[in-house]
């Protein structure tokens, strides 16, 4: 993309509304704008790492099983009413009313909305356990939205819901999705630390909140530093592994982490001093099993092996995909901008002509943003005609993982600057060899 033609809005100065970090620098370098209370229209730059973000977690889901659908965001009242949902939501839901006095609402979750899918196409035990998912948008009527896309009222989530046959299944298809999640984080760059999470209405030790460490966030955490170096893709976790899968839910559980909420003072104590980490967190992730809470209410069943009716035990699982790109801004960034682990990065590569007007530079950045492109590098040229020095601030902000810096005084030495946007490191070299360090 050459910056010339891009929709790319950069700020100056340091929006006034915007009280922490990562909203900050969304709104400086152009990802998002806010159209509402809490409702953000995502611009050119915003999109790129949203989609990023997605096809991870997509791939992910799809890696473990998972199976992906659409469901529509607007549902009807009367699906809510069958779980008893309608009226215990509250104020959150936004209600909405059609031209013939129907009842809808904007989606907070689809719970109900499977149920009954599921209730409809699905006879026989043969057809479980099924876990499917969607990623689509939400709509929540938060009362203080705040911190830009971090609590918004629009937002975007992977939702997923698992269907087994009786609660040992249930558990599995939790593990399985568990080891997705700390799969996908991973894959972002980012460090979540499964916390176990206070059970919900239903009871039962079966919920995690997977939590990123930020100063800004909303919840206090605890946790044994051992998170830190664990390696979920080593190949020896699999899916199809039964007694791995439960190897790692016991290495998780056995493993301290947990929020205030359900912070156990002895439990703590028995992590050695040198590798308590405290902190705050932002919440990216959290799955629950909660059994036949809504197949009970909805009436779903099945036909069991013996042809007795079986009601399916269920869980849910949800990743805050627009909330994700702020919190990863508050875990990567530094005085200068965003700094974009490669896996989500808007583009890889960042050209800086440090002046346009300088035949010979504009000649070697075409010809690099070029061949970049060709080899399927995604790169940003700033080809403005703009001063060195407001462009270099433009990049950093925006924190593309390298940039290339090209100018008349480099050039008369045969060489271009590349620099690693995280480490700040600088290395002189020839356009030729900065080209082959970015394609191998
Ligand atoms: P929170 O405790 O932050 O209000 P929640 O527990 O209500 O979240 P869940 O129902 O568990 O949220 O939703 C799954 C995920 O969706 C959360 O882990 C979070 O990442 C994301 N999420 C929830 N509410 C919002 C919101 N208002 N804005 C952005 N993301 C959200
Ligand atoms: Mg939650």
């Amino acid at each position: 993309m050459r910056l010339s033609r891009a929709f790319l809005p950069v700020l100056k100065e340091s929006p006034a509304d915007a009280q922490i970090v990562s909203h900050k620098l969304m709104l400086r370098a152009g990802l998002v704008r806010q159209t509402a209370a809490g409702i953000y229209a995502w611009l050119p730059l915003g999109l790129r790492v949203l989609r990023k973000i997605e096809r991870i977690v997509r791939e992910e889901q799809d890696r473990a099983g998972a199976i992906e659908m659409l469901m529509p965001t607007l549902q009807s009242a009367d699906l809510w009413r069958e779980s008893g949902r309608y009226d215990a939501y509250g104020p959150e839901m936004l209600r909405i009313t059609d031209r013939h006095k129907r009842e809808m609402l904007y989606g907070p979750t689809n719970e109900e909305m499977l149920t009954a899918l599921f209730r409809d196409d699905v006879k026989s035990y043969r057809d479980l356990p099924r876990t499917l998912y969607h990623i689509q948008w939400k709509f929540r009527d938060e009362v203080r939205p705040r911190f830009g896309v971090m609590r918004g009222r629009e937002f975007l989530m992977k939702d997923a819901y698992s269907f087994d046959l009786d609660e040992a299944g249930a558990r599995l298809s939790y593990y399985t999705q568990l080891l997705a999640y700390l799969r996908t984080f991973q894959r972002l760059g980012i460090r979540a630390v499964p916390m176990k999470a206070a059970s919900g209405p239903i009871g039962g030790d079966l919920s995690h909140e997977f939590i990123v460490l930020a100063p800004t966030g909303e919840s206090e955490v605890f946790y044994d530093a051992a998170f830190e170096d664990f390696d979920w893709n080593r190949a020896d976790l699999d899916y199809s592994d039964e007694a791995g899968l439960h190897g790692l839910f016991d290495q998780v559980s056995g493993t301290y982490a947990a929020t205030d909420e359900t912070h156990d003072e002895s439990r703590w104590a028995q992590v050695p001093v040198n590798r308590q980490r405290t902190g705050r967190g932002i919440e990216v992730g959290h799955i629950f099993y909660f059994g036949d809470k809504y197949s009970a209410a909805m009436g779903l069943k099945v036909s069991g092996r013996d042809g007795s009716p079986v009601t399916p035990m269920m869980g849910s699982y949800g990743v805050g995909v627009s909330r994700l790109v702020g919190a990863i801004i508050e875990a990567s960034h530094d005085d200068a901008g965003i700094v974009w682990p490669e896996a989500v990065a808007p583009w890889r590569v960042g050209i800086v002509t440090m002046r346009q007007d300088d035949q010979a530079s504009a000649d070697v950045a075409d010809d690099l943003y070029a061949r970049l492109t060709a080899a399927g590098v995604e790169t940003l040229y700033d080809d403005r005609d703009e001063r060195g020095g407001v462009k270099l601030g433009s990049m950093d902000l925006i924190g593309l993982p390298w940039q290339i810096v090209i100018g008349p005084r480099g050039l008369a030495q045969g060489v271009v600057e590349l620099k690693d946007r995280r480490s700040g490191e600088k290395m002189e070299l020839s356009a030729e060899s900065a080209l082959a360090r970015l394609t191998a």
